[in-house]
């Protein structure tokens, strides 16, 4: 596969729409209806809103276009980097469907976020 930057981001969005079936599978159906997937210019955090995801520049290079950034700091960062995309997909159900009573139990929020990040990274690696 080339690494030019639409193929880099088809990649992205084939992991969003994976996170998507994978979730849906276990929670129910998209809570909105739709989820828009968008880049901003912040290199390491992302966010969710209902019905849209920003996702970092980071989130659209690939390991060998990181490794040419950022040295082998790369290395730690390649697991945010698969955690990052499926973790703010999970936000549509766990924190915008799903709120909390207080902000004593807004931890619950990132809590199913990074769960259900780790059911989509488990299926998806078995599945190689
Ligand atoms: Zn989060």
């Amino acid at each position: 596969m080339a690494l030019t930057p639409s193929s880099v981001a088809q990649n992205t969005l084939v992991d969003a729409q994976n996170s998507i079936r994978v979730f849906e599978h276990w929670f129910g159906k998209v809570p909105y209806g739709r989820i828009a997937i968008t880049q901003q210019p912040q290199f390491n955090f992302g966010q969710s809103w209902p019905s849209l995801v920003y996702l970092p520049v980071s989130a659209f290079l690939d390991s060998t276009q990181r490794w040419l950034l950022m040295g082998t700091s790369a290395f730690n960062f390649a697991n945010f980097v698969d955690e990052l995309t499926p973790h703010e997909v999970a936000h549509q159900w766990w924190g915008h469907a799903v709120g909390w009573a207080s902000y004593h139990d807004q931890w619950l929020s990132e809590g199913f976020a990074d769960y259900s990040a780790a059911l989509f990274l488990s299926i998806h690696r078995a599945a190689g």
